[in-house]
């Protein structure tokens, strides 16, 4: 048997529901603050990664799922949203619109990653970009809805970490910082690190790797934010002000440095309590230069892409349900084999209105209720020879039991009434 490719998996049935209940609240919270979606391709010049994501990210080094197409180009599987948005931006000249331009989207993406909870090789997000504004208030705005939307499906077990990467500048003299503290230990860090250390030091606070855990906390290495600028410090606390009018609770964590070059300024990841080592929900961040690294004019952005596979985890740990998919409305049992295309003319003339479907066989009436019931049907509509030549459908509404012989135009305004 073929089966889904390893760190890949089908969306159906419950996992559906959570990953729309999800998709579902990002537009809702997104829409009401005024958002455009936008869906891009899934795959982009390679570049728009090198470029945007950065080359000396984990992400570009070893995560790209990348092919050279028949006319001998690089390709890319989206390893994330923004750098994709942004290259939009440029392309359809949405630099002339009225600022900032507030885009959402929602789509799936592709990491090289070894498979394990939490994370896959295909897995979905949801992310929100405010582009051409560089105010502080369109940070908190940011902030704020990827907040309220994990707080809208019910979650409670939430923790929202602040920091700031601060400006290219104050990014340069930490990492000279970094490099002066480390080199004299390099030997001692893991060998992705002693790579950082040549390439991007600042990568190495985010290491996992024991030795350079235990390097790190020996030396007391100073967080970046000591080293913010008095512009980046500034915004910074004016991003925290704002939140606090905004009633949303945050913990300001001096180390956090995210995976992708092209932030500065607000950095920021929501986690959660029950999720073991993958416990980021989604995360965020101001990333002013990544306009002008694609080749564009300046454009200064902000935004987040949240987890959808996350959230449902989380979700699914406090034991919030999702919304869960619509059922059939309405079930045309034909009683008579010669029926049965009129059965498919009956459920078709219901459609779009209800969801109807119908039996390819014809079943005596206990036989078709059962399997009705089985379909998850509200309704079963009974069509014998006595209904066909009337025009009509005898009803049964399989919850209360109440039965009606009624014209399609009559079963319309019943099933509404009673399911409205
Ligand atoms: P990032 O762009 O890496 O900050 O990712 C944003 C969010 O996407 C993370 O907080 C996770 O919730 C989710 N995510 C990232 N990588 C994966 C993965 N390989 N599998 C599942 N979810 C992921």
């Amino acid at each position: 048997m073929i089966r889904a490719v390893k760190g890949t998996h089908d969306l159906l049935g419950t996992a559906l529901a959570y990953h729309r209940t999800v998709v579902e609240a990002t537009r809702r919270w997104a829409e009401a603050a005024g958002a455009e979606e936008i869906a891009t391709p899934i795959f982009e010049h390679t570049e728009v990664f090198e470029r945007g994501v950065g080359q000396t990210t984990d992400i570009v080094q070893k995560e790209m799922f990348s092919f050279t197409d028949r006319g001998g180009r690089s390709l890319t599987l989206r390893p994330e949203g923004t750098a994709g948005v942004v290259r939009a931006y440029l392309e359809h000249g949405m630099k002339v619109w009225p600022q900032p331009v507030r885009l959402w989207y929602a789509g799936p993406m592709f990491r090289a990653e070894r498979p394990q909870k939490g994370r896959q090789r295909q897995f979905h997000q949801t992310g929100y970009e405010v582009i051409g504004a560089a105010e502080p208030e369109v940070d908190a705005e940011a902030v704020a809805l990827s907040w309220r939307i994990l707080e809208s499906l019910g979650l409670r077990g939430l923790t929202l970490k602040l920091g700031s990467v601060g400006d290219p500048a104050d990014r340069e003299r930490y990492n000279a910082y970094l490099r002066e503290r480390l080199e004299p230990h390099a030997e001692r860090l893991s060998e992705d690190s002693r790579r950082r250390l040549q390439t991007n030091p600042m990568r190495i606070l985010d290491s996992k790797a024991p030795p350079d855990r235990e390097l790190l906390t020996e030396l007391r290495v100073r967080p970046m934010l000591d080293f913010l600028g008095d512009a980046a410090r500034q915004h910074f606390e004016a991003v925290q002000a704002r939140l606090r009018a905004l009633g949303v609770p945050f913990e300001v964590d001096p180390a956090i440095v995210r995976g992708l070059d092209y932030y500065v300024r607000s950095s920021w990841e929501i986690h959660h309590d029950r999720l073991g080592a993958q416990s980021a929900l989604g995360g965020g961040g101001r990333y002013d230069g990544l306009s002008e690294l694609l080749g564009g004019p300046p454009a200064p952005g902000v935004g987040w892409a949240l987890g959808v596979e996350r959230v449902a985890l989380a979700m699914q740990a406090e034991g919030l349900s999702p919304v869960p998919a619509p059922g059939l409305d309405l079930y045309v049992v034909p009683l008579e084999p010669e029926l049965v295309p009129r059965a498919l003319e009956a459920a078709a003339a219901f459609w779009p209105e209800l969801r109807a479907q119908y039996a390819l066989k014809a079943r005596k009436p206990g036989k078709g209720l059962q399997e009705a019931e089985k379909k998850g049907a509200r309704y079963a509509a009974l069509l014998g020879p006595d209904e066909a030549a009337a025009g009509k459908l005898t009803v049964k509404d399989l919850k209360t039991g109440e039965q009606r012989t009624l014209s399609p135009e009559e079963v319309k305004e019943w099933i509404r009434g009673g399911t409205a």
